[in-house]
Formats: C-alpha cells, structure tokens, sequence
C-alpha cells in the first residue's frame, strides 16, 4: 500500500557501507528517525572492530536479519525494497514497495554490480554476492574446465580455492594480480597455485566473513543486487569441479578476450581453428593471442562498477570518470543533501599524497562512518576535517593463504620513475616491498607473518628521510622495531 513518510535521514544500501553510516546517526540523533533501505534482506553489519594501529584496521562481518539493527537502535526503521526513484530537488525518495520518504539528508550507499565481460550470455557468470557464489558452486560441480577472465582480488581467490576442475585464466598484464601487487610479489604466489590443495595449510589471520544460512542474503526480489562478499567470502563454500584430481591452473598472459560462444554458435562461425580438436564444450573462448579454449562456462571478473542507476534519472548528479557518483571531502554529492559513501561514489577531492581509493571492504566502513559524521556536522551547522583515516591507504587481506599487508603507494602509484625499491624475499615464506621516493618510504607490500606493518606505518606517516639506512632497511638481522624506537 502506497504511503508518506517523513524522516530525517534515509540511507540506501545494506552493505558495510550503509549500515555503518546508519548506526552511526542513529546514535548520534536518537530522537531523529533513520531510515534504512536496502534490496536485500540480510544486513551487512561489522563486528570484532580492532584499531590494529594507528590507520590498520581488521573487523569481522556478520550478515543480520534487519530486526538486529532495529533492537539496537530503537529510531532505526529498516525497510528491505529497492528504490527506484530520486527526486533530489524535492528531497525525495520513491521505493518499489510503493512507500515515497521525505528526507532531510540522503546517503546512497548502493554498491556495485559486476562489470560482465559480456551481457545475458548464458556461460558467462559475474560473483558478487552470496546467491551468485552459490550459483558458481553448483555450476562448478559439474565441470572439468573453467575460463576465469580479470586479474583482481576475486579471480585471484578464486583459481587458487577451485579444485577438482581445470582452470584457464585469461589476464591482461604480464604478471598476476597486478592490482594488488607488482611482478616481484606475483613470482612469490605462483608456486602456491601449483600446490595441491592439502600442502596449502599455512595459517592465516584476517578477518572473517560469516554468511547466514538461513537462505538469506540473496538478491532482492525484483533483481537487485544483494551486497557484495566480503574477506573471505569463499569461506565455508567449497569449489569442488568435476573431476577427482586437482587439475591445475594455467595462465594465459597478456591477452583478452575476443569473444565467447555457444557451442552452436562455435560451430557455425568462421574462426580458422580446428574445431574437432578442442572437443565438445557447452562454451568457447576466443583470445585475442589467437587461442581457443573450450570450457563448461566462464567467470567474468573484471571488476564492479558503481550502481547509481536508480538515482540518476531527473537529478543533477556529477559522475567521475568511472562513473561513481563524485564525492567531495564532506561525502556530498553534487546534490544538496545527498551524501554518499563505499563502491558506489568516488572520492572527489584531492587526496594525500599516501592515500587513493580501492573499492574495498575497509573504505566502505570508513566512508560510511565518516559520511555520518559530514552529515551530522552538517545539520549541527559544526565544522569538519577530512578523517585520518584518509591519509594513508591501508588494507590487510590475505592471498593464496598468506597474510598481505598494503600501505601507502604499495605498487608506486602516479610516482612515475621518481622512485626506489628494496625488496627481501623468503621463498615460500615472505615477501617484503618497500617504494621511496626521495629517500623517505611512501608504500609497502608485507606479505607472510613480518611484522613489520606497524613500524612502516610509521615511518610512512613520519616521513623521516631514510637514504642513510639505505638496504640495511630490509636486512633481517636487524630488527627494525629497536632501530626506529
Ligand atoms: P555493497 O556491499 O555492495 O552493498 C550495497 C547495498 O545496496 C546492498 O545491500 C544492496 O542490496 C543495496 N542496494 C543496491 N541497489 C539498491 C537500491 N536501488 N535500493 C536499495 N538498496 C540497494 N573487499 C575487501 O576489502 N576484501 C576482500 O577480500 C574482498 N573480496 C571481495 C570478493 C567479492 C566476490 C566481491 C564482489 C567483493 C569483494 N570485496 C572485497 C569488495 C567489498 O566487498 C566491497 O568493496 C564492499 O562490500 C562495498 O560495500 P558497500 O556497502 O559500498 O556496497
């Protein structure tokens, strides 16, 4: 039944970045009303928060019914549907269950979906959320051979968690996982994708992901998309193929894809290649380098792209270059009164010189809180300052099972060849990067158990001059800690 709500603040989106934002007004206005709309029926909420130092953060995720938030905070109503129209000069919001809300700060939160390869091709699958996991797991089951396309924290999870199912993966650059890391770091991983999965036991601390299996999680009844998975989103999910052996990984570098076929659509095109020879397959990819690999289907996962659809129609809202909604140091968009925070906006000011924005996990939390607080501020006519949190980029994750520490301008980001590197690596054990730039440290790649992330921490934020030290920085004889004390 159609209805009128007056609230003060409406947040859209039940991912990490909304929920945050949500319970942080909350609390900071509880006789005000908040609002929380989200397609989906499970809400992303952060438990175990641990301030690892000084920017390092780890937290865990718990998928909660909706009714969790709204014990806790007795002002915030969750309403799961989709919305489906923004009228941003009337301040304005019309959702799919027929309800309109009469706001007087906006945050949209809504994430982002997958950027597939290819659209509405039956072979070809995105993962973003628990149902598309749970659709790739049971695809998986039945097959021997998969084409995994894109070189980013989720292909890179994924070829080395699949067994049983022999995985072709398709990437651009010259080395793997170039988002994340350099050639140097991606030489240290490919042994583990050789490993059989039983010698893959080295131990791992981050954080935890924990899905509901109540069934929930799953995309919003009319389509929309559920939020996106978080660290260690495979966890608890096994992807098992076909067949009995582990069948390996084998990397076909430096190319893209041209096209993807049917088998009836293979057979009746014009490519030069022996068909008979590459066997019988529900799908076939053709490369760019001239190969063709029959498969059972292909994981396209090249990334997201911001969701603004639903707010853009009628409205004078500014999209960066890759279309997220542009923010600027208060998280406002170029709407009065409407904010917005995580995968869906894009920072729009001028960020430190040790800090860039990556579409993950920990930025959602920082943006959504730090949202809250603008608005706050903003209806409390109080002043700001951009968080702390901005100035240097910090993530912890782990790949391959190893821990992976990133600060700063980890792959020398925008520096050009304005700097140096010093790198130590223990085969199989860790590797250790350090970018400089006129002698004092401005990125790092840790990756094992070395301990050093606080103390390079440090001496990014300090911005002491290191040239003295030169590689004596990195001689693991020599404990670090005491030195900088
Ligand atoms: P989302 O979590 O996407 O939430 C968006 C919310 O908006 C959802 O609740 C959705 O239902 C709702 N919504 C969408 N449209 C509407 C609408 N019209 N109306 C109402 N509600 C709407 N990051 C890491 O840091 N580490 C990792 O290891 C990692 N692994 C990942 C693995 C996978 C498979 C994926 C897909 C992402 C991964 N990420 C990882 C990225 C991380 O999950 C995202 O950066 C983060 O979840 C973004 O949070 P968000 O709140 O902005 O958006």
């Amino acid at each position: 039944m159609a209805s009128d709500k007056q609230v003060t603040f409406v947040i859209v989106g039940g991912g990490i970045a909304g929920v945050t934002c949500a319970e942080q007004i909350a609390s900071q206005f509880p006789s005000d009303g908040v609002c929380l709309l989200t397609a989906s029926p499970l809400v992303k909420t952060v438990i175990n928060f641990k301030q690892v130092s000084k920017t390092l953060e780890e937290f865990d995720i718990e998928e909660q019914p909706s009714s969790v938030l709204e014990e806790k905070y007795p002002n915030l109503k969750v309403i799961q549907s989709a919305v489906k129209l923004l009228r941003a000069k009337e301040h304005l919001l019309q959702a799919e269950n027929g309800q309109t809300f009469h706001y007087k700060k906006l945050c949209l939160c809504s994430g982002g979906k997958p950027k597939l390869l290819i659209q509405d091709k039956p072979h070809v699958l995105g993962i973003r959320d628990t149902d598309s996991a749970q659709d790739f797991q049971k695809r998986l089951s039945k097959a021997k051979r998969i084409v995994v396309i894109g070189n980013g924290g989720i292909a890179l999870e994924l070829v080395y968690e699949v067994e049983g199912c022999e995985v072709i993966w398709a990437i651009k650059d010259k080395a793997i996982g170039n988002t994340f890391f350099d050639a140097g770091a991606a030489q240290f991983f490919i042994p583990s994708l050789e490993a059989e999965k039983k010698d893959r036991s080295l131990p791992c601390k981050r954080s935890r992901y924990t899905t509901d299996n109540t069934g929930a999680g799953h995309s919003g009844a009319s389509g929309e998309l559920g939020s996106a998975l978080g660290p260690d989103w495979h966890e608890g999910i096994e992807f098992r193929g076909a067949e009995q052996s582990s069948s390996g990984v084998h990397i076909e570098y430096e190319c893209e894809v041209d096209e993807i076929f049917t088998q009836h659509e293979f057979l009746q095109s014009k490519l030069s290649t022996k068909k008979s020879e590459l066997g019988v397959w529900p799908a076939y990819v053709h490369l760019n380098n001239g190969k063709v690999y029959g498969c059972d289907f292909v994981v396209s996962a090249t990334g997201v792209v911001p969701n603004t659809e639903p707010f853009l129609h009628g409205n004078n809202l500014d999209l960066a270059e890759d279309h997220g909604l542009r923010v600027d140091d208060h998280m406002r968009t170029s709407e009065q009164d409407v904010y917005a925070a995580g995968d869906v906006c894009t920072a729009g000011w001028k960020p430190s010189a040790l800090w860039q924005q990556m579409r993950l996990w920990t930025q959602a939390r920082q943006m959504g809180w730090y949202a809250a607080r603008c608005m706050a501020a903003d209806v409390l006519e109080e002043t700001i300052e951009l968080d702390f949190c901005f100035e240097l980029f910090t993530h912890i994750t782990k790949f391959f099972n190893y821990k992976v520490v990133l600060l700063g301008k980890f792959n020398a980001q925008g520096l050009g060849f304005d700097h140096e590197l010093l790198v130590r690596c223990t085969k199989g054990q860790e590797y250790v990067k350090v970018v400089l730039t006129g002698g004092r440290m401005v990125g790092a790649v840790l990756i094992g158990e070395t301990d050093l992330e606080e103390t390079f921490e440090n001496l990014i934020l300090n911005q002491m001059d290191l040239s003295r030290y030169g590689e004596e920085l990195l001689n693991p004889n020599i404990d670090i800690e005491d030195y900088f004390d």
